[in-house]
């Protein structure tokens, strides 16, 4: 059998502790036997970006808007624990968060449907893709405690020095009062990335705020979305059948748990971490999640949704049999391979992604998984493998 070619690489960021091993083996037992693999590479773990002072993430940055399309592995954000287990020259950043930086990009998470997984909300046939604005409002906010009567105000001083200024509280006793912002430029590339990613997905796109309590902060929120799909996005949301969808997020929330799923759900920073989570665990389990972060210029990285599991790693370097869950990393591989075959109309690699998702889910339909699923499977005695073996298991299939 000749091997499927590729017309342009992929970049490829490595990263660390287990899922650095299921890499590995992923390229090695599913994607090398059938594909002509070509990635530029970066080895995004924890000690190469020590050594380079973190150039590497932004060379990986870089790196994804020159090619499009890259591949990451999950990543150690160090924090004090790691500093000292890695000797490290500081405390680096998240390289999520430096990607993010780099392309401007809107984070989509969808969970990963398949037979003997039931999510708890009966009625959820499709999946529902949460896309969180990953700039702003409480994550940068400038908080402050009032320690007794006095007056709060916001302030503006415009860069000509001119001065405008609003009453917050009077405050007669203790209090506490809390500041934030977004930017235009932001929320429009959040927009952009969303309507883009709906075109691509053939979905509706939702989006919620609370703009009737929040009148120009909120409101504003809702009329750069209107705005942006209006003058850019309306026209092919037509000839593409599919809507756009604005209502108060309080009325999408009811509107969410009824729903089939099937469509994307665009959140504003903070609704986007509480619902990403209920929506996740209610579909299933972390391992069990695609992860895309989307630029509003159609650069797209593929990752899991779960971190490095230290935990089984630990175990695995003590020579102990690990039964990690490869699924979301396997769909972070399929993602990108379809996502570059679709760019160069590379319709044989396009095929061999969706085929080995459908090979991938088929196992575990079948009653053969990792332990994490094997604890909430509706299958009956479903058999738990090892992380290798159930590699293994798709591979077999595969050929
Ligand atoms: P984690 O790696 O997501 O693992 C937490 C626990 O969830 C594991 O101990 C395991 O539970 C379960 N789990 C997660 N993924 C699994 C999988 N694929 N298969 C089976 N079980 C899975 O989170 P963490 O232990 O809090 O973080 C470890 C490192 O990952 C940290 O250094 C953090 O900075 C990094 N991180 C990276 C990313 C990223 O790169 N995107 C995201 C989050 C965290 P049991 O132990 O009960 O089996
Ligand atoms: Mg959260």
């Amino acid at each position: 059998m000749s091997k499927i070619q590729m017309m342009t690489p992929i970049v490829e960021m490595d990263g660390d502790e287990m899922t650095h091993i299921l890499w590995g083996m992923i390229k090695e037992k599913l994607i090398r036997p059938f594909v002509d693999l070509k990635t530029v590479y970066y080895d995004l773990g924890l000690r190469h970006r020590d050594e380079t002072n973190d150039q590497v993430t932004i060379d990986a940055a870089n790196a994804i808007k020159q090619y499009k399309v890259g591949v990451k592995c999950a990543t150690i954000t160090p924090n004090a624990a790691r500093v000292e287990e890695y000797n490290l020259k500081q405390m680096w950043k998240s390289p999520n968060g430096t990607i993010r930086a780099a392309l401007d990009g809107t984070v989509f998470r969808a969970p990963i449907l398949v037979k003997g997984i039931e999510p708890c909300v009966k009625n959820w046939k499709a999946p529902i893709t949460l896309a969180r604005h990953a700039y702003g409002d409480v994550y940068r906010n400038s908080e402050m405690a009032i320690p007794g009567p006095g007056k709060v105000e916001l302030v503006y001083t415009s860069a000509s020095g001119h001065e405008e200024r609003i009453l917050v509280h009077e405050f007669t006793d203790k209090g506490i009062v809390q500041g934030m912002h977004n930017r235009i430029s932001s929320i429009e590339s959040f927009a952009r990335s969303c309507f883009s990613f709906a075109l691509d997905l053939g979905q509706d796109l939702w989006f919620a705020t609370k703009d009737t309590i929040s009148k120009t902060y909120d409101q504003t929120f809702k009329l750069t979305f209107q705005r942006i799909f209006d003058e850019e996005y309306a026209e092919q949301f037509k000839e593409a059948g599919i809507e756009y969808f604005y209502t108060l997020i309080d009325d999408a929330v009811a509107r969410v748990m009824k729903s089939e799923g099937g469509f994307i759900w665009a959140c504003k920073n903070y609704d986007g971490d509480v619902m990403s989570d209920m929506v996740s665990s209610a579909f299933g389990s972390l391992a069990m999640m695609t992860s895309v972060l989307v630029s509003p210029d159609g650069c797209y990285e593929y990752e899991a949704a779960h971190g490095t599991v230290q935990k089984h790693y630990y175990k695995y370097l003590d020579g102990e049999t690990t039964s990690t869950n490869s699924v979301a990393t396997i769909f972070a591989w399929t993602g990108a391979l379809a996502r570059i075959g679709t760019i160069n109309d590379n319709s044989d690699l396009v095929a061999f992604a969706h085929t080995l998702e459908e090979k991938t889910l088929e196992v575990i339909a079948e009653g053969h998984m990792t332990g994490d699923l094997a604890r909430i499977t509706t299958i009956s005695n479903p058999e738990v493998l090892s992380s290798e073996a159930f590699l293994d298991a798709i591979a077999e299939k595969m050929a």
